[in-house]
């Protein structure tokens, strides 16, 4: 018997425990101190009114013999998917019902992408990004390559110079808040042609854009839908962390080696999962509907503008900052040369602020700290006042 070895080439911990952890023990030492939680990217603000009803409405047709039901379509049931592809067509993208998969979310998705390709793929996978890139590679044995994001880039790294196979890109970026722009997303398109490669587009928080000029979506880019699989969640959009929904659209055309990945990613779907509870596709219909992208566009602006208040009691600083305009995330430079752990704590100790040290989202992240716009609006107004006085205090 032979366990996957893959496991002893992650990193030791998961970031968010490691911060857990560390803010447990402060906790302790100091039982009265109120902290202001600005690390983990979870939403804090209730489900809009439309989601819930449409939710209860769903579980009590549950509760009789005529709205009973059981398992459904693996691939989600059609009312949830034609949502799903209205929303995309709002954007001018045609999607056909048949290329959109839906599931509990984002990140089982992204891992259970990894069965669809042969062990030795490169994965290019974005430093800093989102961990479970790098992760879910590792753990299915690919060889992974980081693309620095830098200051220099914008945190918008692009093809040049790499070679890889299966490419992340996560537009609005996780930690970053950069947005690519058109041009960015066909430089990598043409690269994924030229070289079969295959672009898996983390699109989780699309909704926060605010910039008509920038791409919500890989498939609003020509050719794409021959290269790009997009990976798309409710989580930020309609605060569905907990309610868990997601989706993935693998166009028709996207095939290697004459093989259509659609059809594999529909068998192994078919196989590895009985679809998502008919009371949250229904909720996440509601969510979706006109009413509900109101109700959603009003949790958007609310984090937005927690993000803006962030960002502006950086500015004047003297230290670097993006992100923030068409992202929850706002993504600074430690000041006063700490790395970002001893920042981690400066700001526990001196501010009473909880955020997300940038090493924990790659090498490339070291030096650099990521702050949310997710927390309550009173609580992130004082926060922000005592941010940018603890990061005056560090420079001098
Ligand atoms: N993708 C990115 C970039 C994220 O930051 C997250 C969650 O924080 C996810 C995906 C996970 O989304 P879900 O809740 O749909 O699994």
């Amino acid at each position: 018997m032979e366990l996957n070895r893959n496991f002893a080439r992650l990193s030791s911990g998961y970031l968010f425990s490691d911060v857990g952890r560390r803010v447990a023990a402060f906790a302790e030492k100091h039982p009265d101190v109120e902290l202001t939680r600005l690390g983990i990217g979870d939403v804090t603000l209730p489900l809009a009114e439309p989601v819930v009803q449409a939710m209860c409405r769903a579980a009590r047709e549950m509760g009789t013999p005529e709205g009973f039901h059981g398992y459904g379509p693996e691939q989600g049931y059609s009312f949830a998917r034609q949502a799903v592809q209205a929303q995309y067509a709002q954007r001018g993208v045609v999607l056909l019902e048949e290329e959109i998969f839906l599931s509990d979310g984002a990140k089982s998705d992204l891992g259970g992408l990894m069965d669809l390709f042969g062990p030795h793929n490169i994965a290019l996978v974005p430093d800093p990004g989102y961990p479970v890139y790098a992760d879910t590679s590792v753990m299915a044995g690919h060889p992974v390559r980081f693309v620095q994001g830098t200051q220099a880039n914008g945190f918008l790294p692009g093809p040049d110079g790499q070679t890889g196979d299966i490419v992340y890109l996560c537009s609005p970026g996780n930690p970053t808040g950069a947005v690519y722009t058109r041009e960015g997303l066909t430089a990598w398109v043409e690269y994924a042609l030229e070289r079969g490669a295959v672009i898996l587009f983390d699109a989780a928080y699309e909704s926060f854009i605010q910039d008509d000029t920038l791409p919500h979506s890989i498939f609003e880019i020509e050719g794409a839908r021959r290269c790009a699989v997009e990976i798309g969640s409710l989580s930020k959009t309609a605060g569905f962390t907990g309610t868990r929904f997601g989706y993935t659209v693998i166009p028709q055309e996207l095939e290697c080696q004459g093989i259509h990945l659609r059809d594999l990613w529909l068998r192994r779907q078919s196989t590895k999962c009985n679809g998502v509870s008919y009371p949250v596709q229904r909720a996440a219909q509601a969510a979706l509907s006109e009413e509900g992208r109101a109700a959603c566009r009003k949790a958007v602006a609310y984090y937005l503008d927690n993000a803006h208040t962030l960002r502006a009691a950086l500015e004047g600083t003297g230290v670097f900052c993006c992100g923030g305009d068409n992202s929850p995330y706002v993504w600074m430079q430690c000041p006063g040369g700490m790395d970002s752990w001893q920042f981690f704590e400066y700001l526990l100790k001196n501010a009473r602020i909880v955020g997300t040290p940038g090493a924990g989202f790659g090498p490339g992240g070291e030096g650099y700290f990521r702050l949310t716009g997710f927390g309550e609006r009173t609580a992130t107004r004082a926060a922000a006042e005592r941010l940018r006085a603890a990061v005056l205090a560090a420079q001098k």
